[in-house]
C-alpha cells in the first residue's frame, strides 16, 4: 500500500490540475501562464521533445513546426517519413506481390458513450458477432508474416470494450508491429499497465471540447471528459513511453474552442491534435455541422490553431480542415492508372472490422468479404479489387465522396511519391 497510495495522488492530482486548466481555458484565460508557473518553463519545451515518428494512416499530420521560445541546437535529423515506405510498399503490391503496409482492426462496433454525431456504432444496426480473442491473435500473425508493419486499434465502437484487444495489442507487439490504439478514453485507466508493459507505441484520446460540458453534451454523458482527461493522466504517469495524442471531430459545438483543445493537449503532454470535419448524412448530424458562418470563420479559427500548436510544440492536422471539398469526388492527378489514381489505400491498407469483413479504409467499413486468411482476402476479395480497378480507372466508389480529407491528404503525399512514370 504504501507504493500504491502515493501513486494514486501523483494521479490524481494531475486529474484535478488537469481539469482544472481545462476549465480556465474554456473561460478562455491564458492557460499558459499556469502552465509556466508550475513547470517553471514553456511546456512546449516538454511536449516537443523527442523523435517524431511518421504521421499515421487516417491521421496524416501537416507537420507544424514548433517555434520556439528558446533558442534549440543543432537541429535534429529530419525523421524517417512512413510515406516512403508506403508508396515503395503500392509499388511492390501493383507490379508483384506483398501484402498491406498497415491493418486497421474494429474489435467492437459497441460503445458505452452515445456521441450525437456518431453513425459507426452498433447504436444504428443490429449487434455483430464479434471475432474471438484466439482469431484476432491468428489474424495480426498471418499480417505480421504477411508484411505488414503498422497496426491501428480503433472503433467502429470503443476498442477498450473488446474482449480480444488485449490479444490485439499483446500479439502486435510481441511481432513488432508498431502502431496507435484510439479510444474514447473512459476505459483508458485500467489499460495502462497492459500498455506499459509491452511498450505500446501511441494512444490517440477522443476529445470533443475544451471545457467539460462541450464534450459532455457531444458524447452524451456527463462525467465522460472527466473520465477521458483522466485516462490520459493515468497514461503519462503509467506509461509515459507511450505517445499520446488527442482526436477531435470538428462541429458547430466546437468549433470556437479548437485552439483551447490544443491548449489542453499541451498540458497534458499530448504531442498531436488530429482534427477531422463530421461527415453529415444522418439529422442528428446535420444538427452538429458547421453553419454557413462557421464555415466563413473557419480560416480565423485554423490561423489561430496553427499559431498555438505552432508555439506550443503540438503536430496538428488542422490545416486540412480548410479544404472544404464537399461532396466532391476525391480527385485524380493528371497522370495515368496507378500514378494518377484517387487514392491509393487498396494498395497499402486493409481493414478488418468486428464481425471480420474487411475493406480498403474505414469509409467502406463492411462492404467485403469475411476475412479469410489475411494473405488470401488481400489477393482476392471481390470487394478489394474492384476498389481497386475503380481507382485505376479514376472513377472512385460513390461512397468515396464521404472520405475524409485526413485520408485524401494522406494519399496525395503517397501518390506524389510514387516514381514517375507508375501507371499500373
Ligand atoms: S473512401 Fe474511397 S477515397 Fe476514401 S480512403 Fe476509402 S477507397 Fe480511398
Amino acid at each position: 500500500m504504501g507504493v500504491v497510495v502515493p501513486g494514486c495522488l501523483i494521479v490524481g492530482v494531475a486529474v484535478v490540475v488537469a481539469v482544472a486548466v481545462a476549465v480556465i481555458v474554456a473561460r478562455g484565460f491564458v492557460v499558459m501562464a499556469v502552465i509556466v508557473a508550475r513547470h517553471g518553463g514553456p511546456l512546449s519545451l516538454r511536449a516537443g521533445v523527442g523523435p517524431r515518428r511518421a504521421a499515421g494512416g487516417a491521421g496524416a499530420t501537416s507537420s507544424v513546426r514548433p517555434r520556439y521560445t528558446r533558442p534549440v541546437s543543432p537541429e535534429p535529423p529530419p525523421p524517417y517519413d512512413e510515406r516512403d515506405a508506403i508508396a515503395a510498399r503500392v509499388v511492390q503490391n501493383a507490379t508483384g506481390e506483398a501484402g498491406p503496409w498497415t491493418l486497421e482492426v474494429y474489435p467492437t462496433l459497441r460503445c458505452n458513450l452515445s456521441c450525437q454525431f456518431c453513425d459507426t456504432t452498433d447504436r444504428h444496426r443490429p449487434a455483430q458477432r464479434e471475432l474471438d480473442a484466439e482469431r484476432w491473435g491468428r489474424i495480426v500473425d498471418e499480417a505480421a508474416d504477411l508484411g505488414v508493419r503498422r497496426i491501428m486499434v480503433l472503433g467502429g465502437g470503443e476498442p477498450l470494450l473488446a474482449a480480444g484487444t488485449r490479444e490485439i495489442l499483446r500479439r502486435s507487439r510481441a511481432r513488432g508491429l508498431t502502431g496507435f490504439l484510439t479510444t474514447n478514453g473512459t476505459r483508458l485507466e485500467r489499460f495502462v499497465p497492459l500498455l506499459a508493459e509491452i511498450g505500446w507505441d501511441e494512444v490517440h484520446v477522443s476529445i470533443d471540447g475544451a471545457a467539460p460540458e462541450t464534450h459532455d453534451r457531444l458524447r452524451g454523458q456527463v462525467g465522460a471528459f472527466r473520465q477521458s482527461v483522466r485516462g490520459l493522466c493515468a497514461l503519462r504517469q503509467g506509461a509515459p513511453g507511450t505517445r499520446r495524442g488527442i482526436h477531435t471531430v470538428v462541429t458547430r459545438e466546437n468549433v470556437g474552442e479548437l485552439a483551447d483543445i490544443v491548449r489542453l493537449a499541451a498540458s497534458l503532454g499530448c504531442a498531436r491534435v488530429d482534427f477531422d470535419h463530421l461527415i453529415a448524412y444522418r439529422p442528428e448530424q446535420h444538427r452538429v455541422a458547421l453553419g454557413v458562418a462557421d464555415r466563413a470563420a473557419l480560416p480565423q479559427r485554423v490561423e489561430e490553431v496553427l499559431e498555438v500548436a505552432g508555439r506550443l510544440g503540438v503536430e496538428t492536422t488542422a490545416a486540412a480542415l480548410l479544404d472544404l471539398r464537399g461532396a466532391a469526388a476525391p480527385p485524380a492527378s493528371g497522370a495515368p492508372g496507378l500514378g494518377g489514381a484517387p487514392c491509393l489505400k487498396a494498395w497499402h491498407h486493409l481493414v478488418v472490422q468486428a464481425d471480420g469483413r474487411v475493406s480498403p479504409c474505414c469509409v467502406l467499413a463492411g462492404e467485403g468479404a469475411p476475412v479469410e486468411s489475411v494473405g488470401t482476402t488481400w489477393r482476392a476479395d471481390p470487394f478489394l479489387l474492384r476498389v481497386r480497378s475503380t481507382m485505376l480507372a479514376h472513377a472512385p466508389l460513390p461512397r468515396c465522396r464521404e472520405c475524409s480529407q485526413n485520408i485524401l491528404v494522406h494519399e496525395r503525399a503517397i501518390r506524389d511519391r510514387l516514381p514517375a512514370g507508375t501507371a499500373s
